[in-house]
């Protein structure tokens, strides 16, 4: 029997542990009919590199949800895939390239996308690696690509399905562009940011000659593609200027001046440019007037042939040139400082223009319905549910949604135009002449979809979907779908309408939205590694180890709230490992002096357990009760804390110390079989928060066990503990928790007075109702204390005017310390008043807490609880205290 070494390190035994998983198979779940699964299949990271803080935390939350039902013996199945993002990734390449000083369109599609093929497959080998790092428990077996041979048929499929459906068409539309990516954008890829820029207010002549109209701009270079001039029907400014024409400067074109309903006319002059091909508000008015279109700007946003002189510009530098001529005409009014939202690509910070242009549209409409309908009538949960209101408010308002993009790095549109007869041929596979016409002359669209169009069937696409698999009619719909709240409507939403438009079912009952991590300055961790320098995971994993690095993940999370992490984490997250460590390391020593002839368990125990024993036993019960409860309620960041505090304090801390002195006195019952049965179940709660070092110290623990003893071969497959009923056991608790608010009180007055640590000093204990059971507990209290001669009295046979000494107002009971010479009466009363004062502040504090609607309604109702508990405790201390200071008042020699 080996023992354990002096200190955790954890690198050396997590890729252990983590091989030893993999090789018995225990990520990979039996299909068990007559069983419920539980199901998360991960939302895909996108394949553009590695994996940050944000991604560490959606998988040790999956992690820990995904190990707790394996222990509770459900069919787990946890399935990792990986998105091929397909604009940020072409995004990468193209500046690798460019590095070497060549272009996408050099090298050619082919090449292009042989190069980005290999650029992937390296990058899903290191985002395996760091969830692997991590201790995901995922099913290897069954990882995904979105490319993948099988979800790219889905996307064919459900493609053809939309489209024979009428839900998917072709039109010229308003769309998002990237002039540097050279695509459309959804809505959702844009980034509004606020630019300080200017308007300018620019005259147009009246073609009749009578003065001017003066329109108000923040980007004078389109009025190039202006095709009117709107003003609001009831603006007498403009009433007898509508029906005439204005002529565009410089261009010398005539354009109507119009009247809408629309137009504000608080803006600016009131009345408005109208240029419908580079502005959404523009093209809707331009359609109820039946105004014509004029593009003004090549696909790389530099000016086109409508530009007349401009042609060849780009969009900034033609508008340095537009407003130099406008001056130079005195058509150039005034300008003034205007702040405003501008739309930037989300992949490469370029300004995004808009442009009606040809695309392939979802209509989101018919999908959307029964997708709220799934939300409203409870067959799909949101937590937090703050966010339901969200997700309705985007549903009910979304707009259609346009799938192309004119990328290479993607599912290729399943359409085929016919050089013919000019067909349009949409199918599965690749046709090999026209239905129409027989032609095999077939150009396919040159477009590829949205990376979004494949994450939406992910549900069900990874699970074999189109084809009727196993996997799909045991493992659909899954359990949770957990990710951050920022992905709400890129992916739980489009999951939400694809699984119930293709499956018919929807595709999870659950969406778990977690918060998103900022650093120690508040920012978020970026979705792209493009822009800053997101904290990787493992950076703090080979300092800290990965249990640690998870603990201080799960610390403090709630459903939906945004949280810091940093060293201090961190570190607090190896202090427990180390303390759990040692803990275990004094558990097995003891166990090996003891011999396997000593009972291991308490239930093979023949002798009455202690007033401990019973505490640490109803206390690690009531653990149990409470965690499988937060666990169930998603709060995985409490469950975590409620442990941590079991553990360290009232098991290490507490338990621990009195059992070494039991140990050492050789007392009869011995502490060894509730040491071992504490730790052996506090590692198993804490397995899927911190999997490597419980599994380690549980092996170690198993080779001390004795054999016949049957134990499953790692604590993975060990079943999560249940609570015992018959371990409660409230009257030892209200006996210890007295015990152990006697020993903190005194060593704190021990460390106030810097009384040394091994010196004994009197103390008397004045108990009510406690006053046997405490008595029977003197040894502890003393040893505990060091207080010595230690008397525990009736509360009645105390003597206030006599005491002469520092006194300590308890919940259960008052402890008089006759500390001789240390005590002046002043200084005395003003210890009591300022304890007093501090217990006001705190009750104060906790009043405003409990009256706060924010904290009610976020914080798990067992919290609310502690804290009204903790103010009735506050209140009845205060009030002794009062009565203390009174009573020293009233005998002091000066009153
Ligand atoms: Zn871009
Ligand atoms: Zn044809």
């Amino acid at each position: 029997m080996t023992a354990l070494p002096k200190a955790y390190e954890p690198g050396k035994i997590e890729q252990k542990w983590y091989d030893f998983w993999l090789k018995r198979g225990y990520f990979t779940p039996e299909i068990e009919p007559d069983k419920r699964p539980f199901v998360i299949i991960m939302p895909p990271p996108n394949v553009t590199g590695e994996l940050h803080l944000g991604h560490a935390l959606t998988a040790t939350l999956e992690d820990i949800m995904v190990r707790w039902h394996r222990m509770r013996g459900d069919p787990t199945l946890w399935l990792p895939g990986i998105d091929h993002a397909g604009i940020a990734t072409q995004v990468v390449v193209e500046r690798q390239l460019a590095k070497q000083g060549q272009t996408r369109e050099q090298i050619g599609r082919e090449e292009f996308t042989r190069l980005t093929w290999a650029w992937a497959e390296k990058s899903i080998a290191e985002i395996r690696h760091q969830h692997q790092l991590l201790g995901a428990s995922c099913d290897w077996s069954r990882e995904k690509f979105t490319l993948d041979e099988g979800p790219s048929k889905a996307v064919r499929t459900a493609f053809v399905r939309l489209y024979e459906k009428g839900l998917i068409y072709r039109g010229e539309r308003m769309i998002n562009w990237c002039p540097r990516c050279q695509t459309a954008l959804s809505d959702l890829e844009v980034e509004h940011k606020d630019i300080a820029g200017h308007l300018y207010y620019i005259r147009y002549p009246s073609t009749r000659g009578d003065g001017f109209v003066t329109v108000a701009t923040t980007r004078p270079e389109t009025f190039l593609g202006d095709t009117a001039v709107a003003v609001h029907p009831e603006d007498a400014r403009y009433k007898n200027r509508i029906g005439s024409t204005v002529t565009l400067p410089v261009i010398d074109r005539d354009i109507p001046v119009i009247a809408d309903e629309a137009v504000d006319a608080s803006f600016g002059t009131g009345a408005l440019k109208i240029t419908p091909a580079h502005d959404p508000t523009d093209a809707e008015i331009a359609q109820r007037h039946d105004l014509p279109l004029i593009h003004i700007m090549n696909p790389d946003a530099t000016m086109n042939e409508h530009a007349g002189p401009y042609q060849g510009l780009d969009r900034i530098a033609c508008r340095d040139r537009v407003l130099a001529d406008l001056k130079e005409r005195g058509l150039l009014e005034k300008i003034e400082p205007y702040s405003h939202s501008v739309g930037h690509c989300d992949r490469c910070q370029t300004m995004v223009e808009p442009r009606v242009s040809l695309q392939w549209f979802v209509q989101t409409g018919p999908l959307a319905k029964p997708a709220i309908e799934a939300v409203r009538d409870g067959r799909i949960t949101i937590i937090p549910e703050r966010f339901v209101k969200t997700y309705y408010h985007w549903m009910e308002n979304i707009r259609d949604w346009c799938i192309s993009r004119q990328l290479w790095w993607g599912h290729r549109i399943p359409v085929w135009y016919c050089q013919g007869c000019a067909g349009v041929i949409v199918l599965v596979d690749e046709p090999t002449a026209c239905a129409q016409c027989g032609s095999s002359q077939l150009v396919q669209d040159p477009d590829v979809l949205d990376t979004w169009f494949s994450s939406a069937l992910w549900t069900h696409s990874t699970l074999g979907w189109p084809d009727e698999t196993d996997d799909l009619r045991y493992f659909y719909p899954g359990s949770v779908m957990e990710t951050a709240y920022d992905i709400i409507f890129f992916w739980v939403a489009k999951m939400i309408m694809m699984g119930l438009e293709d499956m018919g079912e929807i595709p999870f009952r659950t969406v778990y939205l977690h918060g998103l991590i900022r650093d120690a300055s508040g920012e978020k961790m970026s979705r792209t590694k493009l822009r800053g320098k997101p904290m990787n995971p493992s950076e703090p994993i080979s300092r800290y180890g990965v249990d640690a690095v998870r603990f201080a993940l799960t610390a403090g999370t709630t459903p939906g709230n945004d949280m810091n992490v940093g060293t201090a984490k961190f570190e607090s997250g190896r202090n427990f490992v180390n303390k759990l460590w040692n803990a275990s390391r004094f558990i097995l020593k003891s166990l090996d002096e003891a011999g396997f002839a000593a009972p291991v368990t308490p239930a093979l125990s023949q002798k009455p357990p202690t007033l401990e024993d019973r505490w640490i036993s109803s206390q690690l019960n009531r653990l149990i009760v409470n965690v499988t409860e937060l666990m169930e309620g998603f709060q995985f960041g409490e469950a975590e804390q409620q442990i941590y505090d079991f553990v360290w304090s009232k098991f290490c801390d507490w338990y621990i110390e009195i059992a070494k002195t039991r140990l050492r006195s050789q007392s009869d019952p011995s502490p060894v079989p509730y040491l071992v049965d504490t730790l052996e179940k506090s590692l198993r709660l804490l397995h899927p928060f911190m999997p490597f070092v419980t599994e380690e110290l549980w092996q170690s623990l198993k080779q001390h066990l004795p054999p016949e003893s049957r134990i499953p071969a790692s604590i993975m497959i060990a079943p999560y503990p249940l609570a015992d009923d018959r371990a409660f056991a409230p009257e030892a608790e209200r006996v210890l928790e007295a015990v152990i608010e006697i020993v903190r009180s005194i060593r704190n007055v021990r460390a106030q007075h810097k009384v040394e640590p091994g010196k004994w000093i009197e103390a008397r204990v004045y108990a009510d109702e406690l006053l046997t059971d405490l008595k029977a507990q003197a040894s502890i209290i003393e040893a505990a204390a060091k207080a010595r001669p230690l008397s525990i009295l009736d509360r009645r046979e105390r003597d206030p005017a006599r005491d002469g000494a520092l006194v300590l107002v308890l919940k259960e009971a008052e402890v008089v310390l006759p500390l001789a010479g240390m005590v002046d009466r002043l200084a005395e009363e003003q210890r009591l008043g300022k304890e007093s004062e501090e217990i006001r502040g705190r009750i104060s504090q906790l009043e405003a807490r409990l009256r706060d609607e924010s904290f009610l309604s976020k914080a798990p109702s067992q919290a609310v609880e502690r804290e009204r508990e903790k103010l009735a405790l506050l209140e009845d201390k205060l009030q002794r205290l009062q009565r203390e200071l009174s009573q020293l008042r009233s005998t002091s020699p000066d009153s």
